[in-house]
């Protein structure tokens, strides 16, 4: 047993980095643990070819703000980058193939949509996508009435009722997958669109509602980058927690988690094991615990505790999806003239591609080519769907890299030889579970129920908050703002049930 600190953050992905943070800045003593032997999670980074690149997330989401803000008050906002306007492009099964060769069409994804939704069905850029009978059918949707009682769930099924099969299959499914790793029918609305169901009861229509998301949105593009690639983030964050005196611990696993004492003084104990002695547990106490792991083991943790944390082990968690990138640096002054903008959402029908998207890094973000001087180019690929296997798990590295490269040629419309590779990198993230799925907005009012009743205890991450920055950021900052007003003695704000 040790000398219980204030709070002990368990996870040390960025939602544990902020919560821990929060904490911190008042002057709570603060330890972080964390499983493996960085922290960040998939906000990380890797060095090839001597250019360093993200590994894993690359951009955030502007929306709300709150990322920016807290970039800002890291002192980062002068790194703040925003991507290439030309945006990215469809890769789809061709809608008339006249032969084996022409299967299959990229275009370019059209400007005016909300995941893939058309502002406009008979814009010239959507009809080059879904063809005039699509577009007709789509924009039926302006035609038909709209069901104002009771909330649409899932994406797909509202996309599909509203604007026909084609918009589905050609414009939102590959954006889905892209996106969220998942098919669009098992996304929930109100996680990927906030606002959608709204609008589209006051606009009366899906289009409309889409164009009445798009006029209300800032201008300028809706994803950031930071100069130097994500992986800044976390490490600013350490900086800002070690200048707070925070103990970050890698290489630690939270093994189980038990409460003494009273609700007004409890004492947590946390079973822990070390990567380097898994036989050897012992146990660190604290007044506070967050619990900031992914979804299946923050479960593992909580639901041992009881009461309203047993309901939730019957709930209908989806599966985690493993994704799996691969980053090839190329010379190919070919791309130098950026053949398909930022990058290519693939289409799961699409012939001859195995991957589900790919970025042209050095198309997207102009501190990459700059970096990495004409000719050369860095292009990433992500294999995995969700309820699919992954198509990559039987592979070996020379075998992937050659089915990237093989991809990264059709996708581009370039033909890329073995000689072009100068670097390649494969990086597995095998727990990339989406919380959109449906259903998650009432997993997780669920969960936050099960914490308000027990004192001294929050849990965060994208599992609960949604996946990406714009949402894990905020939901880290109040699961840490309630547990320093608490740890400090002060009103607890209840979580919003
Ligand atoms: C390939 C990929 C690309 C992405 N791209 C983007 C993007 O461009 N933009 C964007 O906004 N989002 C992106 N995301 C999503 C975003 O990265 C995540 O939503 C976010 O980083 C999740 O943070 P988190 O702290 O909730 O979880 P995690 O980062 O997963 O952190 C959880 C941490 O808990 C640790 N842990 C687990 N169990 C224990 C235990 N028992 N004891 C101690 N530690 C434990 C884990 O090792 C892990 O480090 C991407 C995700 C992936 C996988």
């Amino acid at each position: 047993m040790t000398t219980p600190i204030d709070v002990l953050v368990i996870g040390g992905g960025v939602a544990g980095l902020v919560a821990a943070r929060e904490c911190a800045q008042v002057g709570l003593t603060v330890t972080i643990i964390e499983a493996t032997d960085a922290v960040g999670g998939p906000v990380a980074g890797h060095t090839l070819d001597g250019l360093s690149l993200d590994s894993g997330a690359e951009s955030f989401a502007v929306r709300g703000g709150t990322v920016a803000a807290f970039v800002d008050d890291l002192g980062l906002t002068d790194q703040i980058v925003s991507p290439n306007v030309a945006g990215a492009w469809l890769h789809l099964p061709a809608l008339t193939p006249r032969s084996p060769t022409d299967a299959a069409v990229s275009v370019p994804l059209p400007k005016a949509g909300v995941l893939g939704i058309p502002g406009s069905p008979l814009a010239d850029d959507v009809r080059r996508v879904i063809g005039w009978s699509g577009s007709l059918r789509a924009y039926l949707d302006r035609l038909m009435p709209v069901l104002t009682i009771g909330r649409e769930h899932s994406l797909g099924d509202l996309v599909k009722k509203r604007m026909g099969q084609r918009v589905l299959d050609r414009l939102v499914e590959p954006v889905a997958s892209g996106v969220y790793t998942t098919s669009a029918v098992d996304l929930e609305i109100d996680v990927v669109a906030p606002g959608l169901n709204r609008a589209l009861t006051t606009a009366g229509s899906l289009s409309g509602a889409v164009s009445a998301l798009r006029s209300g949105a800032p201008a300028g593009s809706n994803v950031g980058g930071l100069l130097g690639g994500m992986a800044s983030l976390p490490a600013a964050i350490v900086a800002a927690l070690e200048h707070d005196n925070v103990t970050i611990l890698t290489g630690i696993t939270a093994e189980a988690l038990a409460r003494s004492g009273t609700d007004d003084a409890p004492t947590w104990a946390v079973t822990v094991t070390r990567r380097a002695d898994e036989d050897q547990a012992e146990t660190l106490t604290a007044r506070y615990v967050i619990v900031a792991t992914q979804g299946a083991q923050a479960l593992r943790l909580v639901n041992p505790l009881g009461g309203a944390f047993d309901a939730l082990a019957e709930l209908d968690w989806p599966a985690p999806t493993a994704v799996t990138l691969t980053t090839l640096v190329l010379d190919a002054p070919a791309l130098d003239a950026h053949p398909r903008g930022t990058g290519v959402l693939v289409s799961i029908d699409a012939p001859n591609v195995t991957a589900k998207a790919l970025t042209h890094v050095t198309a997207k973000w102009a501190w990459v080519a700059e970096a990495a001087g004409p000719g050369r180019h860095v292009v990433r690929l992500s294999y995995g769907r969700a309820g699919h296997p992954n198509p990559t798990d039987d592979l070996s590295d020379d075998e992937l890299q050659a089915l990237a490269l093989h991809d990264a040629s059709t996708l581009l419309g370039v033909p890329l030889l073995s000689n072009s590779v100068r670097a390649f990198a494969r990086t597995e993230w095998r727990d990339a579970l989406s919380p959109a799925t449906l259903g998650a907005p009432e997993r997780a009012r669920q969960v936050r129920e099960a914490v308000a009743a027990t004192p001294a205890l929050e849990i965060t991450g994208a599992w609960l908050a949604g996946t990406g920055l714009a949402s894990v950021i905020p939901h880290a900052l109040e699961a840490g703002d309630r547990i320093r007003h608490a740890a400090l003695g002060l009103t607890i704000t209840a979580p919003d049930l």
